[in-house]
Protein backbone atom coordinates (compact mmCIF):
# COMPACT_ATOMS: atom_id res chain seq x y z
CA UNK A 1 0.00 0.00 0.00
CA UNK A 2 1.21 3.88 -0.84
CA UNK A 3 0.12 6.31 0.49
CA UNK A 4 -2.34 8.48 -2.19
CA UNK A 5 0.01 12.18 -1.83
CA UNK A 6 4.00 10.92 -1.50
CA UNK A 7 3.69 7.33 -2.48
CA UNK A 8 5.57 6.15 0.41
CA UNK A 9 4.80 2.99 1.75
CA UNK A 10 5.79 3.78 5.62
CA UNK A 11 2.17 3.94 6.61
CA UNK A 12 0.78 2.64 9.47
CA UNK A 13 -2.67 2.01 10.84
CA UNK A 14 -4.80 5.00 12.37
CA UNK A 15 -8.31 3.18 13.70
CA UNK A 16 -11.16 3.41 12.01
CA UNK A 17 -13.47 5.63 10.10
CA UNK A 18 -17.15 3.78 10.30
CA UNK A 19 -15.81 0.15 9.38
CA UNK A 20 -12.99 1.19 7.21
CA UNK A 21 -9.51 1.00 8.22
CA UNK A 22 -8.25 4.50 8.33
CA UNK A 23 -4.15 5.11 7.69
CA UNK A 24 -1.92 7.49 7.79
CA UNK A 25 1.07 7.91 5.98
CA UNK A 26 4.22 8.27 8.33
CA UNK A 27 6.35 10.39 5.89
CA UNK A 28 3.85 13.35 5.33
CA UNK A 29 1.08 12.37 7.94
CA UNK A 30 -1.92 12.27 5.23
CA UNK A 31 -4.39 10.18 6.44
CA UNK A 32 -6.42 7.91 4.13
CA UNK A 33 -8.89 5.10 4.01
CA UNK A 34 -7.45 2.11 2.21
CA UNK A 35 -9.51 1.66 -1.24
CA UNK A 36 -9.60 -2.00 -2.43
CA UNK A 37 -7.12 -2.65 -4.60
CA UNK A 38 -9.18 -2.20 -8.05
CA UNK A 39 -8.30 -4.38 -11.29
CA UNK A 40 -5.21 -1.79 -11.90
CA UNK A 41 -5.46 -3.22 -15.52
CA UNK A 42 -2.49 -3.99 -17.71
CA UNK A 43 0.09 -1.99 -19.47
CA UNK A 44 -0.42 0.01 -22.68
CA UNK A 45 2.37 -1.83 -24.47
CA UNK A 46 0.92 -5.11 -23.02
CA UNK A 47 -2.33 -4.03 -24.61
CA UNK A 48 -0.86 -2.94 -28.07
CA UNK A 49 1.09 -6.26 -28.19
CA UNK A 50 -2.47 -8.37 -27.53
CA UNK A 51 -4.33 -6.21 -30.05
CA UNK A 52 -1.09 -6.93 -32.71
CA UNK A 53 -1.45 -11.06 -32.33
CA UNK A 54 -5.11 -10.41 -32.73
CA UNK A 55 -4.65 -8.31 -36.05
CA UNK A 56 -2.31 -11.50 -36.84
CA UNK A 57 -4.87 -13.83 -36.65
CA UNK A 58 -4.76 -15.08 -33.26
CA UNK A 59 -7.19 -16.39 -31.60
CA UNK A 60 -8.57 -15.09 -28.02
CA UNK A 61 -7.82 -18.28 -26.38
CA UNK A 62 -4.01 -18.12 -27.85
CA UNK A 63 -3.38 -14.81 -27.10
CA UNK A 64 -4.44 -15.80 -23.72
CA UNK A 65 -2.21 -18.91 -23.56
CA UNK A 66 0.64 -16.93 -24.56
CA UNK A 67 -0.33 -13.91 -22.38
CA UNK A 68 -1.82 -15.52 -19.65
CA UNK A 69 -4.23 -12.60 -19.82
CA UNK A 70 -7.90 -13.63 -19.91
CA UNK A 71 -9.73 -13.80 -23.07
CA UNK A 72 -12.77 -11.76 -22.25
CA UNK A 73 -10.14 -8.71 -21.23
CA UNK A 74 -8.42 -9.04 -24.57
CA UNK A 75 -11.95 -8.99 -26.40
CA UNK A 76 -12.41 -6.13 -24.57
CA UNK A 77 -9.47 -4.16 -25.62
CA UNK A 78 -10.05 -5.01 -29.11
CA UNK A 79 -14.04 -3.92 -28.95
CA UNK A 80 -12.50 -0.67 -27.60
CA UNK A 81 -9.88 -0.33 -30.37
CA UNK A 82 -12.38 -0.96 -32.78
CA UNK A 83 -14.89 1.86 -31.68
CA UNK A 84 -11.56 3.85 -31.56
CA UNK A 85 -11.21 3.18 -35.07
CA UNK A 86 -14.72 3.82 -35.98
CA UNK A 87 -15.58 6.76 -38.04
CA UNK A 88 -17.21 9.73 -36.39
CA UNK A 89 -20.52 10.15 -37.25
CA UNK A 90 -20.90 13.55 -38.54
ZN1 LIG B 1 2.63 10.44 2.34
Amino acid sequence: MQCPRCQSTAISKNGFRGSKQNHRCRDCGRQFIETPQTHRGYSDDVRELCLKMYLNGMGFRAIERVTEIHHTTIISWVKLSEAALEEPKS
